[in-house]
């Protein structure tokens, strides 16, 4: 059955791109203190002929294995720089829409011309396009992931770890390589505890001394807003404030 499931995904996502079934999803990043909408996330979608959603978590792992993730993340990090610049025709400021970068374009070098390509097509400042790299991308491939990050964050483009406290790179935190850190919702899940309110308030103490950017993921709840301001961590993304919308 997994199988068919996948040779499916794989028969099916590049036809479903074509045919304009993949959608561009934003949620809201907001400043706890005020609810300021502060920048956003895009998130793929997959809507099948028949209505019913194609959730990324099904998916994506899926065209990882293959390298249609490439044209996805191409085509996501397309739409966002276009809205971007609609709205900049429109005469609005935008905020910085962040885009997911899969852990295939580390091995990719053209990973690179690529970013570049989309926001110069669209003529865009590339820190409105914050690039999000989950944590565990960061131990493979070292050396060659930040000789790219090095090079972008030079043209002005900005890196977020995202997931942060899933994998195991709290090395890496201390290289210039990390603009903004994403707080995994399971440290946030876990303020519910002794032990987790104690790692939670002292991973921020320790996120701000380095003077890195933070945002939680994943706040549900007034209480976890509450403790995530009150020790020094002010952005958050999460269904308490915003669920993704098209
Ligand atoms: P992620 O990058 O960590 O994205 C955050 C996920 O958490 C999203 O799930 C979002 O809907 C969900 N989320 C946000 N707030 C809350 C909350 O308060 N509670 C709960 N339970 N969940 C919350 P989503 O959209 O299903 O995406 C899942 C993952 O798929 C993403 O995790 C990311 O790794 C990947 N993904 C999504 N879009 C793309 C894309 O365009 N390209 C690539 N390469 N990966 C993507
Ligand atoms: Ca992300
Ligand atoms: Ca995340």
């Amino acid at each position: 059955e997994k199988m068919l499931f996948e040779k499916k995904i794989e028969n099916d996502i590049l036809p479903a791109l074509k045919n304009d079934c993949i959608k561009t999803y934003i949620q809201p990043k907001v400043d706890m203190r005020t609810g300021r909408i502060v920048g956003g996330e895009a998130l793929v979608r997959w809507q099948r002929e028949d209505g019913s959603m194609v959730y990324p978590d099904e998916f994506i792992p899926v065209i990882e294995k293959n390298g249609y993730v490439l044209d996805v993340d191409d085509y996501m990090w397309d739409k966002v720089c276009y809205y971007i610049k609609q709205l900049e025709k429109e005469g609005k400021t935008p905020v910085p829409i962040s885009i997911n970068v899969s852990r295939m374009h580390v091995y990719q070098e053209d990973f690179i011309d690529r970013i570049k390509k989309i926001t110069s097509k669209y003529d865009i400042n590339p820190k409105l396009i914050p690039l999000e790299i989950t944590e565990s991308a960061f131990t493979s491939e070292e050396s060659s992931l930040y000789r790219k990050i090095k090079s972008l964050q030079d043209c002005g483009y900005r890196f977020s770890m995202d997931d942060f406290g899933s994998g195991s790179s709290l090395g890496m935190l201390k290289d210039e390589h990390v603009d903004e850190v994403k707080i995994d919702k399971t440290f946030v899940d876990d303020i519910a505890t002794d032990k987790g309110r104690i790692l939670l308030k002292n991973v921020i103490q320790m996120i701000r001394a380095l003077g890195i950017d933070m945002i939680a993921e994943g706040v549900e709840t007034k209480e976890q807003a509450d403790f995530l301001v009150n020790n020094g961590c002010i952005y958050a993304q999460g269904f308490y404030y915003y669920r993704p919308m098209p």
